[in-house]
């Protein structure tokens, strides 16, 4: 019934302050933190988009920018 479409917490920061961003029919999970601002896949959809931000391990290749 549920589904769970709700992105868990960055896994590069552990902030909650995630956001689910979309724009041209491509939907990305997004960090709220100014600090991180890590920023998973694009999909096509909101629910696979946060899929992947679920899923994903502790994986440099999602951090657009390195912060350090
Ligand atoms: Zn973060």
């Amino acid at each position: 019934m549920a589904e769970k479409t709700k992105p868990e917490p960055c896994p590069f920061c552990a902030d909650d302050r995630v956001s689910v961003e979309g724009a041209a029919g491509l939907w990305w999970v997004f960090c709220g933190n100014p600090f991180c601002g890590a920023s998973g896949p694009d999909r096509r959809t909101r629910r696979d988009a946060i899929e992947r931000w679920n899923d994903a391990p502790r994986d440099r290749s999602l951090v657009s920018s390195d912060a350090r």
